[in-house]
């Protein structure tokens, strides 16, 4: 017998500094380098969800603190903008070395706060990690542009920061999607007011101390906490530039719009519904064990889980094999070391899963494998749904329409690649999707064909690595820029266009001219 998540948890090395100083209860603001006691009056209570026992209390930060924020960041940018890009460079080197150290810590609050398991949570880290560690190449990846005009004449353009900018953050990748932000926006010399989840901001916090371990200066980091107040002032706030929002439909839409209406620069990467297609032709291991794992993993609240399959012709006869997969998965607390799926966030998101499941087979689909009431002996009160599987789910139904994000994968049938193509395409949401197939004919028309941003082939999960970028499109994406690669140095950074003239110095000038220069 293993030692339990709760021993773990108990005997863990990395549960320390600011979680257990003072109140271990209170989670600190960040401000100027410091975590500092909020003062207040309103705080968010944050359960474990494998236990449901209190974690933490989350403070709706104050309007002095977030003013305070804000100040810092616009101080900080002041000289920050002024270091040059090696030092910027030297400090982000750092940054990346002390986040592989501190892996574990972190990946281990995720799963404290968030629940997913911890080889998981360390993957979390690992794809935020990555994007600090590609922006690190920033002396090639940001050179400007210059051509000699007329005689005499340059013009170069090149690309400057914007100033102090925010990022508000969803709960389901609780390092990964701070490290989207982080590291693009501060090496390209902005500065940065962060709000994580109120549901899960530890990890953002060890972060926050890493960086600055690394060096970075006072205010070119600061963490405030809350829901809507923190976010509509972070929107209506002058001084900050431009917002970088990942999370849900609703929330999404509601900064998107406000955001820009406020002259600033939004992306917002929003929800999904992502398909797979499975084509008979397909390696069936690969394609079944490619699904269960990408369905159920993080107990499906990834915004890149596959949540619908689509059984092209005789691929429907491998649902029982899928069924029997999918009941092999250990669902249990996420320290555990043999879980392969933790509790989902809360007992209210458990409640809008199972009510959906319920939809479906009201709606006249068939539930083929009912993880709802799953009851984990260890985790008596933990939030856990165990992997469902749904066949004859159609468009029209509510468990196809709206986005679960609980380990629950719908079944869609249909008898040709250009229905599953049409059906795909009918969807409004285009963050992924997935073909399986030995065809190269077959996945090239695919490719060509699918209106959605991110293509699998026989791949189910195509999160592009940083030195691409997360290229969701349709309702999955607001914006013109997005997250990381060569798009996400570019939306923290504006051009800048200089046009130079120098004559020798003995040059006798006499060519004054009214006219629109034409530079001949
Ligand atoms: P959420 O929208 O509830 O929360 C995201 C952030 O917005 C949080 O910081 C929250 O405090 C804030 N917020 C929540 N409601 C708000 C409101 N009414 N007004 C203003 N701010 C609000 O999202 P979540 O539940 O934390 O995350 C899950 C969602 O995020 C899913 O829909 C998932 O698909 C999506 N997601 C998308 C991507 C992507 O890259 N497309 C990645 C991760 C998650």
């Amino acid at each position: 017998r293993t030692l339990s998540g709760t021993a773990i948890r108990q005997n863990t090395p990395y549960i320390k500094t600011h979680d257990r100083i003072e109140n271990p209860l209170d989670t600190k603001i960040f401000l100027d380098n410091q975590f500092l006691e909020s003062s207040a009056t309103t705080w968010i209570d944050l359960h474990d969800p494998a236990t449901n026992n209190i974690v933490t209390r989350v403070p709706q930060s104050t309007a002095e603190e977030l003013v305070a924020a804000v100040n810092s960041a616009e101080k900080a940018f002041k000289s920050w903008r002024k270091t040059t890009l090696l030092t910027r460079q030297q400090i982000m080197f750092k940054f990346v070395q002390l986040l592989r150290r501190d892996w574990d810590r972190i990946a281990a609050r995720i799963t404290l706060e968030q629940g997913k398991t911890f080889a998981d949570a360390k993957g979390d880290v690992l794809r935020g990690l990555q994007v600090a560690e590609t922006v690190c190449g920033i002396t090639s990846q940001l050179t400007g542009e210059l051509l000699e005009v007329s005689t005499d004449m340059e013009t170069r353009s090149y690309r400057e920061p914007l100033g102090v900018v925010a990022a508000i953050c969803p709960f389901n990748f609780p390092a990964m999607i701070p490290l989207w932000c982080l590291p693009p926006a501060i090496i390209t010399g902005n500065t940065v007011v962060m709000k994580p989840s109120e549901r899960d901001p530890g990890a953002a916090l060890i972060i926050a101390e890493l960086a600055k371990e690394a060096g970075l200066p006072d205010g070119v980091l600061n963490i405030v906490h809350g829901t809507t107040p923190t976010v509509d002032f972070l929107i209506e706030e002058p001084r900050i530039k431009a917002i970088s929002f990942v999370g849900s439909d609703r929330a999404g839409k509601y900064i998107y719009t406000r955001g820009t209406a406020y002259g600033k620069r939004v992306q917002a990467n929003l929800g999904a519904k992502n398909h797979a297609i499975v084509m008979p032709d397909s390696n069936k291991s690969q394609a079944l064990n490619a699904m269960v794992g990408a369905a159920f993993g993080a107990a499906g609240q990834r915004c890149m889980a596959v949540s619908v399959m689509v059984t092209v012709g005789d691929a429907k006869r491998w649902i029982p094999e899928l069924v029997e997969l999918a009941k092999r998965l250990k669902v249990s607390g996420g320290f555990e070391p043999d879980a392969d799926l933790g509790p989902v966030i809360s007992p209210h998101a458990k409640t809008r899963i199972e009510s959906l499941i319920q939809s479906a087979s009201d709606e006249g689909a068939e539930i083929v494998l009912d993880g709802r009431g799953y009851k984990v002996d260890d985790y008596p009160d933990g939030n856990f749904i165990g992997p469902t599987i749904i066949t004859g789910v159609r468009p029209g139904m509510r468990a196809y329409d709206e986005e679960i994000f609980g380990p629950v994968l719908s079944v869609v049938s249909v008898d040709s690649l250009d229905e599953a193509i049409a059906l795909i395409n009918a969807n409004k949401y285009g963050n992924g999707a997935a073909i399986f197939t030995r065809s190269g004919p077959v996945a090239e028309k695919f490719q060509k064909e699918i209106e959605c941003g991110q293509v699998g082939i026989n791949v189910p999960i195509p999160v592009p690595l940083p030195f691409f970028s997360f290229t969701g499109n349709k309702g999955s994406f607001l914006g013109d820029l997005n997250f990381y690669g060569k798009a996400g140095l570019h939306f923290y950074t504006q051009m800048k266009t200089v046009t130079a003239l120098w004559r020798s110095e003995d040059a006798v000038v006499d060519d004054l001219n009214v006219n629109m220069p034409t530079h001949h």
